[in-house]
């Protein structure tokens, strides 16, 4: 099991730091079979982050339970649970496609230092127009007086949608909130 918290240190910051980051707390009771007794730290596993040109290996810091043998690991609020490159950019492209219009050869220029492919973008934009009707679901749930789109077509909804997430400060604070309200991340495949 994962779960996603919210950091203030940036990713080169965290992947500096290594073992010495100051890692969340161990939870206190599992959260597989609830026995109440902290988790144990259990080391750690290695993850890609790419935050910009330089691909980084950053250490992911795992918990055990005492009584049945689970795991839970912590990723750090700047990671997507199964993507490489960091929230951060991943936004910024869905912000440039989504909610500014631009044309893909704009959207790319952005990004130049990353040799990004056209079709490395629309996998991020797809997968975000598919998740939107989750997204509302979620955001409704999380927030019962926000104000969601209606009947625009998709392309509207998806930035109107954008513009509600900005709302939450920075898009980590929305990401961890959303992640830890259902259990997945906002770009997570919808049959996962
Ligand atoms: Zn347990």
């Amino acid at each position: 099991m994962q779960q996603i918290f919210y950091t203030a240190a940036s990713p080169e910051e965290y992947w500096q730091l290594g073992k010495d980051f100051a890692f969340p707390d161990p939870p206190e009771a599992c959260p597989f079979c609830r026995t109440s007794l902290p988790l144990k730290k259990h080391g750690f596993y290695r993850r890609n982050s790419i935050p910009g040109e330089l691909p980084r290996r950053i250490l992911i810091r795992r918990y055990r339970c005492r009584f049945c043998g689970r795991t839970v690991s912590f990723l750090p609020g700047f990671c997507l649970p199964y993507f490489q490159y960091t929230l951060e950019l991943i936004y910024r492209a869905l912000e440039y496609r989504l909610r500014q219009f631009l044309s893909w050869r704009a959207c790319l220029g952005r990004f130049k230092e990353l040799s990004w492919e056209p079709a490395h973008l629309r996998f991020y934009a797809r997968r975000f127009l598919a998740g939107l009707a989750r997204l509302k679901l979620i955001l409704r749930q999380m927030r019962p007086q926000i104000s969601l789109p209606g009947k625009e077509n998709q392309r509207q909804q998806a930035a109107h949608l954008l513009e509600v997430l900005s709302f939450f400060g920075d898009i980590q604070s929305f990401s961890v909130r959303f992640y830890a309200h259902c259990g997945r991340s906002f770009l997570a495949p919808l049959a996962d």
